[in-house]
């Protein structure tokens, strides 16, 4: 049986405008309060038995429970009199939880694939899994360091000392953790928080924390104006749109040469420069609601230039300097192999030929097998023939940029979709070019059936545009959640012939 824990002792000071009395968990959004929201969600992504943890006005908390039937076992807890914080709370009533428990805070609103995040967590054997996500504010977040292979290393409460370089990687504030884990802890009097307190202490004695990283919804309402946020979320479908459950858009994005200056082999995070207008250019598509997973071929891993500790801080390094912007990562995925043997210091079980090493595509696939990505809604965005070539393996639409080594390594034949100058320009055409493109092309087709149609005239560049644009529409046909119209095409044998003529035009004009 899955159970979850919701922390529900919170007074909501800050909210007290919008509560008149209430406790926080009864904050409404959108009409109704959230912890009627919250377990709705824990029972449709199953959960079978809800704990409520009250304290400040828990007769409000208990009315609420009785008079809207669940169609779940709801057991109520008063953790009183007096209020203990998140972990004092949880520790005093461990004895009516089970060997494994869920842990929400009674102020968050989410959508999460909890049975996906339970089974990361017992395929680790972790004490603990924390679900952790990167924000367009990490300056002033509780930020965790996580290990190359995932794993805990340490917690950076805010506020951070000015010279700091952390990650941008923030306790979302989901938990799953194993009651044997915490039974030592039980009974002490100090634990008063647990992402400031108890996990750290937890740590420090040698716990095993993993990270589960999500880019799912899960923000929290603890003030008026986030209280508007995610009711707009909600109300625009933001909070559905990135459910596990739906088809997710990716945008894949080479690192050395398109997000960062080309310096050689990097193996150390001081040689980490952003390019000009990078951090705009990712703020831009995580507004328009991309996935952004970096893929990096590093041989450097492999070569035994560079070590898996140092990259995960080249890492942190990169996603430090995009969140100084309010620009953030959902993944970076790199290759640590190389096919070639015969370097000093080289490491042998990574000297293989594999499939992850760009031109292969098998970065790609195992983004979109994890997070259930729609690879022809996606894009590649490279400064190599590499690149490039790995993109069109996988069916993703491609684009050139033309800083690094702009396209002109020769190391495989590359045939880009687009060409821009540099990623300011690929995210323009990814998010407000294509998308106006699309929509031009589909009113000229005019209903006509997308598989049907042939390409009359135009130059190459006007050919392969406007096939790419077409690819793109067909693969939106009745599938795709960020389609507000959806496209439904009439079944018809005939086949339209269309003129690509002028398309490259059209490209430049608007991307200038
Ligand atoms: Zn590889």
């Amino acid at each position: 049986m899955t159970q979850a824990v919701i922390l529900a002792g919170g007074k909501g000071t800050r909210l007290a405008e919008r509560l008149l009395g209430k406790p926080k968990p009864l904050i409404e959004i959108d009409g109704e309060p959230l912890l009627g929201r919250q377990i709705r969600s824990l029972t449709a992504n199953g959960v079978e038995h809800v704990v409520v943890l009250v304290n400040h006005r828990a007769d409000l908390i208990e009315d609420f429970i009785r008079s809207n039937a669940a169609d779940i076992r709801i057991t109520v807890l008063d953790d009183g009199p007096h209020p203990l914080g998140t972990a004092g709370a949880m520790l005093k009533v461990l004895d009516h939880l089970q060997d494994q428990f869920l842990v929400v805070y009674g102020d968050t609103l989410f959508d999460i694939d909890i049975a996906h995040m339970l089974e990361a967590h017992r395929a680790s054997g972790a004490d603990a899994t924390l679900l952790l996500h990167p924000n367009d504010h990490p300056a002033d977040s509780d930020l965790v360091e996580v290990d190359a292979n995932g794993w805990i290393r340490a917690f950076h409460g805010y506020p951070h000392a000015t010279d700091a370089v952390i990650g941008n990687l923030v306790n979302a504030a989901m938990y799953v953790c194993d009651r044997s884990a915490l039974l030592p802890w039980a009974g002490g009097e100090t634990l008063v928080d647990l992402a400031k307190d108890l996990f750290p202490a937890m740590l420090r004695s040698g716990a095993r924390l993993k990270a589960y990283r999500s880019y799912e919804y899960i923000k929290d309402a603890g003030t008026p104006k986030r209280v508007d946020k995610i009711e707009h979320h909600l109300r625009s479908g933001v909070v559905g749109r990135a459910s596990r459950r739906s088809r997710q858009r990716a945008v894949f994005m080479d690192r050395d040469g398109t997000l960062n200056k080309l310096k050689g082999y990097i193996v150390h995070p001081s040689q980490i420069t952003l390019l000009p207008g990078v951090a705009d250019a990712v703020r831009l598509l995580n507004d328009a609601e991309y996935r952004l997973v970096v893929v990096t071929n590093q041989p450097v891993i492999a070569r035994g230039d560079c070590d898996l500790a140092t990259l995960a801080s080249i890492h942190d390094r990169l996603t430090y300097e995009l969140g100084k912007s309010g620009a953030y990562l959902d993944e970076i995925r790199f290759c640590p192999h190389h096919p070639d043997s015969g370097y000093a210091g080289e490491v042998s079980n990574l000297k293989c030929v594999c499939s992850c090493r760009k031109p292969s595509d098998g970065m790609l696939l195992s983004a979109a097998e994890d997070m259930n990505i729609d690879l022809r809604q996606s894009w590649m965005i490279g400064d190599s023939s590499v690149d490039i070539k790995c993109g069109s393996v996988a069916g993703v639409t491609t684009v050139l940029v033309l800083t690094g080594e702009a396209g002109l390594d020769g190391r495989v034949v590359c045939d880009p979709d687009f060409v821009v100058t540099d990623m300011a320009a690929a995210a323009k055409l990814v998010a407000e070019v294509a998308p106006k493109l699309e929509a031009e092309l589909l009113d000229l087709l005019a209903g006509a059936p997308l598989q049907r149609v042939n390409i009359s005239d135009g130059s190459s560049d006007d050919r392969r545009i406007f096939s790419a644009l077409l690819n793109r529409l067909r693969a939106r046909v009745g599938v795709d959640p960020h389609d507000a119209t959806g496209i439904r095409v009439q079944p018809s044998a005939e086949v339209l012939a269309a003129s690509a003529s002028g398309w490259a035009d059209k490209v430049r004009r608007l991307l200038s």
